[in-house]
């Protein structure tokens, strides 16, 4: 399928009629004035401001929590464990103006999750719209990291802004069946495309502080810094709260309980952090992550050597968010420049 060009009013009506087949979900304000992922009335457009949501979208293929069983002990209910099927009850959803970083991290996710049934079915129950970035914030570094601003890893259909218009570029054999219920597209002119490769060539260079360390870290041997003093400076002043990875798109931690009330429950799995002193700790009483410096070293070292030593790409996709929020201004960035440096 070639690439089409679609308004906003068309998009809308292209939304409108994927309502049927979808939850449609994208960026919209909520009630405290964020930006974050919402449900969308049929017809509603994304916000397609620059800037990413406040929370990246693992949550739909991580739900906080996952069902996993229901049990119940009660006298008289004929069944004690009902296994709980992945997604049951969700319908489809249309995830709309993701951007290219929080798709990235789908793929990314795929690698240590490839044969985890609740992960793949949510994976198969969402379809995704992405929306390039035009305009980097000084918070966005994805070209460190192996990604690009234009890039449709994980997308099923591309959305380039083009003036007042989109570029629809289909991905997946889903994004082209998406694409024929947009009825007032129109196949992209000779000056759409050449637009549009305009548009893929200077993208990159929106983002602010243009650097490669990604290759540059996978050779450099960072084992031989796990007992650096660097470490422990850079724990300091970490609190522990656990934000930078929850919010993080590619931190997939989790731990997994039993909830039950008047003899029946069920048991999930839910977000858990490397952060956390409990994370860790044994049966025993034994934590081999008893100290913050422990801990604070892992999250990186995580990112920047284990992950890239047994997956390939570094498990961070430059999107800021752990930049963003963390309340006392640890930097991923600055961690990387500062490894390199050592
Ligand atoms: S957000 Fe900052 S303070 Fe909180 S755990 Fe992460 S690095 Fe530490
Ligand atoms: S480590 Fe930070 S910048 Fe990298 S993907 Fe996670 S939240 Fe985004």
């Amino acid at each position: 399928m070639k690439v089409l060009i679609l308004d906003k009013a068309g998009f809308q009506d292209w939304l409108r009629a994927l309502a049927g087949e979808f939850d449609i979900i994208g960026p919209a304000e909520n009630t405290k004035g964020l930006l974050d992922w919402n449900k969308l009335e049929p017809g509603e457009l994304p916000d397609f401001r620059p800037g990413l949501p406040k929370s990246s979208i693992k949550t739909f293929f991580f739900p906080q929590p996952e069902t996993l069983l229901e049990f119940s002990a009660r006298p008289g209910d004929d069944q004690a464990f009902r296994p709980h099927e992945p997604s049951e009850g969700r319908r489809a959803r249309l995830l709309a103006g993701v951007r290219p970083c929080d798709a990235r991290s789908v793929a990314l996710n795929s690698m240590p999750y490839a044969s985890d049934p609740y992960f793949l079915k949510n994976r198969e129950n969402v379809a995704m719209v992405g929306l390039a970035c035009t305009q980097g914030c000084s918070t966005c570094f994805c070209t460190w990291t192996g990604g690009s601003p234009v890039g449709s890893d994980g997308m099923d259909v591309m959305a380039y802004p083009l003036g007042d218009a989109f570029a629809l570029e289909p991905v997946t054999g889903r994004g082209k069946d998406m694409l024929l219920k947009a009825s007032s597209a129109r196949e992209a002119a000779q000056e759409d495309l050449a637009a549009l490769d305009a548009l893929k060539a200077s993208a990159p260079s929106s983002l602010p502080d243009a650097m490669d360390p990604a290759s540059v870290l996978r050779e450099k041997e960072l084992m031989s810094l796990y007992n650096a003093s660097f470490w422990q400076g850079l724990s300091e002043s970490c609190l522990n709260c656990g934000t930078c990875t929850f919010l993080c798109p590619t931190c997939y931690c989790f731990d997994i309980q039993d909830e039950t009330l008047k003899g029946k429950g069920r048991r999930i799995r839910y977000w858990d952090s490397c952060m956390f002193p409990l994370f860790t700790l044994h049966a025993s009483g034994h934590n081999p992550r008893g100290e913050k410096v422990k801990r604070v070293r892992n999250r990186f070292m995580h990112k920047l050597k284990y992950f890239p030593d047994r997956f390939g790409p570094l498990s961070c996709v430059g999107c800021g968010r752990c930049v963003r929020d963390c309340p006392v201004n640890i930097d991923i960035r600055q961690v990387m420049k500062d490894l390199l440096a050592i």
